[in-house]
């Protein structure tokens, strides 16, 4: 059973794998992404934060039920207009911040049966997106947050342990 890595777990600071099989045990890791975010109530996870170190990323459905996954995703253009959202995230229970990112990307993925997709996101999805590959980086977005809105202390706390 799949458990969320939290801060700061080391896991999260890594540079995750290329994935180059495409097979039934990497539908199966998606479809139990999937799940353990809709159980935690998350938007989007990416593999690292189950302390899996390859290049996955689970979108949640507008139906609440289904999911979109992203293998392999590379953003090959971020706008130059931005957005400001208070973003939160399954490895910072309780922590919250604002981040300033592209209001419009580019993406190229593969799907689960390996096939290449080049899309155009805006908005949400977007930022969602940009969120969750950075987790395939390493990079957090606490990293990014201009401003803790919520659970500073907690995070000072975390940091401490590092
Ligand atoms: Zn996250």
């Amino acid at each position: 059973m799949l458990k969320i890595a939290t801060y700061p777990q080391p896991i999260l600071r890594q540079t995750a794998k290329e994935i180059t099989e495409f097979n039934q045990e990497l539908r199966d890791l998606a479809v139990e992404m999937s799940k353990i975010m809709y159980e935690d109530n998350g938007i989007g996870l990416a593999a690292p934060q189950v302390s899996i170190s390859q290049k996955l990323v689970v979108l949640g459905d507008e139906d609440n039920k289904s999911f979109t996954a992203y293998v392999n995703p590379e953003i090959t253009f971020f706008s130059r207009e931005k957005v400001v959202n208070e973003e939160g995230c399954l490895s910072f229970p309780k922590i919250f911040g604002l981040v300033k990112r592209s209001k419009k990307i580019h993406l190229k993925y593969q799907d689960l049966d390996g096939k290449l997709h080049k899309v155009k996101i805006k908005d949400f999805t977007a930022v969602v997106l940009q969120h969750e590959i950075d987790h395939l980086n390493g990079v957090l977005f606490i990293d990014r947050a201009e401003k803790i809105t919520e659970g500073q202390d907690l995070l000072e706390a975390l940091k401490a342990k590092i």
